[in-house]
């Protein structure tokens, strides 16, 4: 894609488009209907892609509209990752668009405004005071799965809890607001499994090291954020999932340099999936 931002790309994605590069997987994975959302008078298909294994490996992308690297790296690739977790007898269930009307215009959320990022657990903070999110170290007296939110985040939540935990888990989004071509990471458990990933990863885009990406996160010296913020990363941790990421290319990446760096966590997760959990 040449220097053409992701951002740039994403307006000459229809998501018929998308969902027929979808399909041209079907040979290699089962492609299933997970559910539809109506927005603004369009009825959009929402897609699972499922390839078996005895260690499974959990991939969503697109929560955030304007973050198009995640879905387009799995349609473009698909391949490449199916025969790389065949090969280590690792099981893919990838989530690959999540919110189709925002990925097709752009926009951060879905065509009626609501926001389907998070809104997978809440945390009882106090007696009778629940927040979607902690603070950092915040203590909670204990957490549920919520059952409201946005309709493409019920629709996917809904699919995602029919199945056991996996053995990783690997959230693909982008930044929209730093304004350089960068990496950083939300991450849980053992930092040692990613630091390998964001060394490989620095010689596609410059890590975010010691600093702060927004008003509430900074990262470590590795480009690792720890967040309870009620994602699906966090909803993933709490079901025990050993290794959990939500992985970060801003939009001022070229999109080849996103692709790259999102492969490589692709990769990491799989073979982290294959070395344990359950
Ligand atoms: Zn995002």
């Amino acid at each position: 894609m040449g220097n053409e931002t992701a951002a740039h790309y994403v307006r000459s994605v229809e998501y018929t488009d998308y969902a027929r590069r979808l399909m041209a997987h079907s040979s290699l994975a089962d492609v299933a209907e997970y559910g539809r959302v109506m927005e603004a008078g369009r009825e959009y298909p929402l897609f699972r892609l499922t390839v078996p294994g005895s260690r499974w490996l959990v991939i969503t992308s697109g929560f955030h509209g304007e973050e198009p690297a995640g879905p387009l790296t799995l349609a473009e690739s698909f391949a490449e990752i199916v025969a790389y977790a065949r090969a280590r007898d690792v099981g893919l269930r990838v989530y690959p668009c999540i919110n189709p009307s925002g990925f097709e215009v752009g926009t951060r959320y879905n065509r009626s405004g609501e926001k389907p990022n998070n809104d997978f657990l809440r945390y009882e903070v106090a007696p009778g005071t629940w927040k979607g999110e902690l603070a950092r170290g915040e203590s909670f007296l204990r957490w549920e799965l919520y059952d409201g939110g946005p309709k493409e985040t019920r629709a996917v939540r809904a699919d995602i809890v029919r199945f056991p935990a996996p053995a990783a888990a690997l959230d693909i989004h982008q930044d929209n607001y730093l304004s350089v071509a960068a990496t950083y990471a939300y991450t849980f458990g053992d930092a040692a499994a990613y630091r390998p990933l964001m060394e490989a990863a620095a010689s596609h885009a410059s890590v975010i090291r010691n600093q702060k990406v927004d008003e509430n996160h900074h990262t470590d010296g590795d480009g690792l954020i720890v967040s309870h913020d009620g994602s699906v990363t966090d909803y993933f941790t709490r079901q025990g999932v050993p290794y959990t990421a939500a992985l970060e290319t801003t939009t001022r990446t070229p999109l080849a340099s996103s692709h790259a760096v999102n492969l490589i966590w692709i990769r990491g997760f799989i073979d982290l999936a294959a070395r344990g959990g359950t």
